[in-house]
């Protein structure tokens, strides 16, 4: 009988829709060369669904999308919804709620694509930053004390958990452990010493378990000199949930791009689905236009057919993409010479020919 996989589609809002439909060509494709069936079900969610019933997500939704193998996420956020409300209400709370405890986001430099910094080449970037998921300073909790006056004080709350870190860092050594072997902390445990002592302990404690993995520390601040100067110091950095959305950027300006940046939201227990998603958000600057580079889009589903198990596809769905961004004369906008469902056509097309 055919492997089949139940594949959620939220497209969301901009760009995302788009992204994800040229993705899915690309995962149709390789189901069908590599001889397995992916099913898809698209679930309205995004700003549209949200300003009709002033419901981000609610249980049932929650409940049907748990059901799936795997949720595809284009991008979600809209210039006419508060700022936070979905990224809040829908994707962390998604991340919690499925337990999607680590964030995957490889930094690699393909070959034909050219960094903005100088001192990247496809032969020193290739490494993988874990991001704790669902902590620090994402936890949500704060207060402001005479809000809107001179005397206003505000309380952001960070929670950082043995359980959750651990989490984490046993999913980079693996990794690492699977990859060149060296793994490298990156906190700011002079300042953030409470959390930072935990992120240390955790990291030596895990580590004496992977006696072949090499460790190293950076601090955050550093982190943002050394990574794009000498990427090849790196091949698996786990951070915490705040300084891991700040490194995640700018390694994508390191890689060529948010066009091109992929990432996995996940549940490293396997008791719900994982979500996969653009590192990019819904570029409503450039929504409709057809300009948006589906490559993004298209590596994070490689991603997840490399998490359903399906190896050989995600490897063949990640070269395709890569082949077909070496090509473009521009990794965005008119200049890429095709547009978002063209490129996804062309990926593809291509898949089973890169095997
Ligand atoms: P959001 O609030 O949803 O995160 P944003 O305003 O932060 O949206 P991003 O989606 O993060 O916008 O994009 C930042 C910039 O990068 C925008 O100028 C956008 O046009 C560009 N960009 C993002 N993704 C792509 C893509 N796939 N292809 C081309 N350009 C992109
Ligand atoms: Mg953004």
């Amino acid at each position: 009988m055919t492997r089949t996989y139940q594949l959620a589609v939220i497209g969301g809002d901009g760009i995302g829709p788009d992204v994800t439909r040229a993705a899915l060509d690309g995962v149709q494709a390789a189901a069908e060369h590599f001889g397995f069936a992916v099913e898809t079900t698209g679930f309205d969610l995004g700003a549209d669904a949200y300003l009709r019933t002033g419901v981000a997500l609610d249980e049932g939704t929650t409940e049907r999308l748990r059901a799936h193998d795997a949720i595809l996420l284009g991008a979600v956020g809209d210039p006419r919804v508060t700022p936070g409300v979905l990224e809040r209400g829908l994707i962390v709370a998604l991340r919690v709620a499925f337990r999607q405890s680590v964030n995957i986001r490889p930094v690699r430099l393909y070959p034909g694509v050219t960094s903005p910094v100088t001192a990247v080449t496809p032969d020193n970037c290739d490494l993988v930053i874990i991001r704790e998921n669902t902590e620090g300073l994402y936890t949500g909790g704060g207060s402001t004390t005479h809000p809107g006056t001179a005397n206003a004080v505000a309380t952001q709350t960070s929670i950082t958990t043995v359980q959750a870190t651990t989490e984490a860092v046993e999913f980079a050594f693996r990794l690492a452990a699977a990859r060149r072997k060296k793994l490298t902390l990156c906190h700011k445990t002079n300042i953030l010493t409470h959390a930072g002592q935990l992120w240390q302990d955790v990291v030596d404690e895990v580590g004496a378990r992977f006696p072949d993995v090499d460790r190293d520390y950076v601090h955050a601040d550093a982190m943002c000199q050394h990574l794009p100067l000498d990427p090849g110091r790196f091949d698996v950095v786990v951070t915490d949930n705040l300084f891991g959305d700040i490194i995640s950027d700018l390694g994508a300006t390191v890689q060529g791009g948010l066009g091109l940046a992929a990432s996995a939201n996940h549940n490293p227990a396997g008791t719900a689905p994982s979500m996969f998603e653009p590192v990019h958000g819904s570029a409503p600057d450039i929504a409709g236009t057809g300009w948006a580079n589906p490559a993004a889009a298209a590596l994070s589903a490689a991603l997840c057919l490399a998490t359903l198990g399906e190896r050989d596809a995600a490897l063949a769905l990640e070269a395709s993409a890569a082949s077909v961004l070496a090509e473009l004369p521009a990794l965005a906008g008119p200049r890429m010479g095709a547009t978002t469902a063209e490129l996804g056509r062309r990926i593809a097309d291509r898949v089973a020919d890169v095997d």
